[in-house]
């Protein structure tokens, strides 16, 4: 994979899968931008990158928060002055609030989904004309497997992560005669913040349905969602591409 004068987005690029998948394109020569929602929230990031790729141009930090529409106009207007154009829009900011449903109230279901899948939809309307008139672009949307499976106590990220698969297809056909791909990757069970917080008891009853006998990291995502901004998978849009060492095979 050959980056070098590619421009690309990674949102809630400040640690975990994020992380690495700003690290994954700047390696292969990609100007990344990353972001949080806080002020020199990813300056681990940029290190980890330097280190990583140091002959990658330098990589940026922005901040906003994908579920505010103005913060996401902002954001667009920067990248689009400071790079001359985006070529790879990675939609990967998300959270979790989990609660099992009859205790879930609606403001915790709508924060999930206004950060989950209204914030992936700004960010691509943001973008969209942009690259609609550059005539290429590759977008990918981190989803769950859970988006796929459902699971218990989490109605609203499930929700989210199930609308962000409908989202992305519906972009696929409408912006596929422009050349521009989006794709779902689905990851499933990955070390992160998002989940070290899962007791022994649940992380050994996970490990044991996972085939492939280990729980993700991060890396193994951004390899996916490297490929999918590569030239290699120019002939695929519309899909979800489930990384989950086959657990929900
Ligand atoms: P994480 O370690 O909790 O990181 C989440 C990232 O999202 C942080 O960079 C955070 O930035 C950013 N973020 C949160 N709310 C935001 C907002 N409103 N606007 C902009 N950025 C925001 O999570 P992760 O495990 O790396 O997960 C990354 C993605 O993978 C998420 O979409 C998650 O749903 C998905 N995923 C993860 C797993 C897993 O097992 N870990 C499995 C399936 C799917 P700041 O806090 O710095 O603002």
């Amino acid at each position: 994979m050959q980056f070098s004068g590619k421009v690309a987005l990674v949102t809630g690029a400040s640690r975990g899968i994020g992380r690495a998948i700003a690290v994954e394109l700047a390696r292969h020569g990609a100007l990344v931008f990353c972001t949080s929602t806080k002020a020199g929230g990813c300056a681990d990031t940029l290190a980890a990158i330097a280190a990583a790729a140091p002959s990658a141009p330098a990589p940026q930090a922005l901040v906003a928060d994908v579920a505010a529409e103005a913060a996401v106009e902002a954001l667009a207007a920067q990248v689009l002055q400071q790079g001359g154009r985006l070529d790879f829009l990675v939609n990967n900011a998300g959270i979790t609030k989990d609660g099992l449903f009859l205790r879930m109230d609606a403001a915790q279901f709508d924060s999930v989904l206004a950060t989950n899948l209204r914030g992936a939809f700004l960010v691509c309307k943001a973008f969209a004309r942009a690259m609609a008139k550059a005539r290429f672009g590759r977008i990918v949307n981190v989803g769950s497997v859970v988006g796929l499976t459902g699971n218990a106590g989490q109605a609203n990220y499930a929700a989210s992560k199930a609308g962000l698969i409908g989202l992305s297809k519906s972009l696929a056909q409408e912006f596929a005669g422009r050349s521009i791909t989006v794709n779902v990757v689905a990851p499933g069970f990955i070390e992160t913040d998002m989940t070290a917080g899962l007791g022994a008891e649940v992380r050994e009853t996970m490990l044991k349905n996972i085939p492939l006998g280990r729980f993700g990291a991060a890396e193994d995502i951004a390899r996916a969602v490297s490929f999918l901004c590569s030239d290699a998978a120019s002939y695929i849009t519309g899909q979800t591409l489930v990384v989950d060492g086959g657990m929900t095979m």
